[in-house]
């Protein structure tokens, strides 16, 4: 398996540090809210990078934090406590929004077909190993106390840049500019380990330490949820591109000046899913979830199918068009499956080569276009049916698209017409959006009353046109 190693700026092939073994580590969400689409791309590759290294044989452990405690609205330790942000929005506790959002994600991943982590710790649970690695920090000389929190000092560092990227302007796309500079920090990057004093005089989750009662910052949690799990050595961290910096920089820094060794060979990111107006996030535009695509009529396979055809390492923009777009291949391919004729029997030296094949192809660099390219040669290809879904259901571990749940599927005429309903009525929504923005507001009408002759119903919310059956 080779993947593109951020830390070298290579591709490079993997070399595990137990043979046949993989330590993986995966930077869980902060649980205060939804995960946009954007976010799930990130979890819907590192998913099929996990599968493709169980596809070629690795016995994987994978390990994942998530964030209920100490992760500020900017990224480098200023602005407002996530958690909190969303317990005040819903009147809820933090450990109601906690176990309320991390409950949504795994929701959302599960419709994702994206594998639950072998295990999952919030840091919250880990309090005691936090301030284990500090006390360690504060004894070696890279950590200094100021105002009553502890600070990481970067300066000590020789390569703090481990990523090679020495131009901060760029490295700080995503750490917002209108917070306020802490001066308690001896350097710009120098970042929080532990808050004791701090602003949030409400905080709801504080803890006994060392140093007085406070809580954790953001970016030891991984260290120490990590090492908890996978020891001093690891194989892989996973992220998507914007945890590279601070956090991914952060977690290094603390990690190697606690283990004095180095910590993990392969870093693998993930590029943004953008909109037509840029890089998409909770805080502008419509805020996409699987939930919403969901009520728009979308299977959520349709946006894994979506992810899994341009490569991680690009942007990825999104957009309804393309959406449909991938909708109606998915729909086609699934036909396309369905249509195998149940004959012959299972061909295993054809299974085992077209096994190697897909693994040499999505095994470089996670290239899952090309994966999707070669089932279709499967399709295409003179094997027989059961041959031809014996290898199909072996490349969808990978992809996971349930391509053989199509074929169980006994012949429902409810279901098959509501697909087609659902993709009628989706056709004249796109076509009354398209007559609005023309500014023919009468064949935008003359639509509308179209659907209510069919029963349907049209909402116009923030988040686009709902409908809904009358
Ligand atoms: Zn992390």
């Amino acid at each position: 398996m080779k993947i593109y190693n951020t830390l070298t700026r290579n591709v490079e092939q993997i070399k595990p540090n137990v043979e046949g073994k993989i330590a993986m580590y995966t930077c869980g969400p902060t649980v205060y809210h939804f995960a946009h689409i954007g976010n799930l791309r990130s979890y819907i590759m590192e998913d099929v990078l996990e599968k493709t290294l169980r596809f070629e044989g690795y016995d994987v452990k994978r390990v994942m934090n998530i964030t209920d405690v100490g992760h500020l609205s900017s990224d480098a330790d200023s602005g407002e406590d996530k958690m909190l942000k969303g317990a005040k929005r819903e009147h809820k506790t933090v450990m109601e929004i906690a176990k309320f959002y991390t409950d949504a994600f795994f929701s959302d991943c599960a419709k994702l077909n994206i594998k639950t982590p072998d295990v999952v710790e919030p840091a919250t649970n880990c309090i005691d190993e936090f301030i284990h690695m500090i006390e360690v920090l504060l004894e070696k000389g890279y950590a200094y106390q100021a105002g009553e929190n502890i600070y990481f000092d970067t300066s000590k560092l020789k390569n703090y840049y481990v990523f090679g990227n020495q131009n901060e302007d760029e490295l700080m796309v995503g750490v917002r500019d209108d917070v306020t500079e802490d001066e308690n920090k001896r350097n710009k990057n120098d970042f929080v380990l532990w808050f004791t004093k701090s602003k949030f005089e409400d905080q709801a989750l504080k803890w006994d330490s060392p140093w007085g009662v406070g809580y954790p910052g953001w970016h030891i949690e991984c260290s120490c949820i990590s090492m908890k799990h996978l020891g001093e050595y690891m194989d892989i961290h996973c992220g998507g591109i914007d945890n590279m910096f601070p956090h991914h920089t952060n977690e290094i820094a603390q990690s190697e000046s606690y283990l004095g060794h180095k910590w993990c060979n392969y870093w693998f990111h993930v590029h943004h899913l953008n909109d037509e107006t840029g890089k998409m996030s909770k805080s502008k535009g419509e805020f996409l979830t699987v939930s919403l695509l969901e009520s728009k009529g979308y299977n959520p396979l349709v946006y894994r199918l979506f992810a899994l055809q341009s490569h991680y390492r690009k942007p990825l923009t999104f957009s309804y068009d393309a959406l449909d777009q991938c909708a109606s291949a998915y729909k086609k391919l699934l036909n396309k499956v369905k249509a195998i004729k149940d004959e012959g029997s299972v061909d295993d030296g054809e299974v085992k080569a077209w096994h190697n094949k897909f693994a040499e192809i999505v095994g470089n660099d996670v290239n899952t276009a090309m994966g999707i390219t070669l089932l279709y040669d499967v399709l295409k290809s003179d094997l027989n049916g059961a041959t031809k879904k014996a290898i199909i259901g072996d490349y969808d571990y990978v992809l996971g698209l349930d391509l053989l749940k199509a074929c169980e599927v006994t012949e429902d005429s409810n279901s098959s017409e509501d697909a087609e309903l659902v993709a009628l009525v989706e056709g004249m929504i796109a076509e009354r959006k398209e007559a609005k923005k023309a500014k023919d507001f009468a064949k935008a009408d003359e639509i509308r009353a179209k659907l209510l002759d069919m029963g349907i119903a049209l909402e116009d919310t923030r988040e686009g046109v709902k409908w809904k059956r009358v």
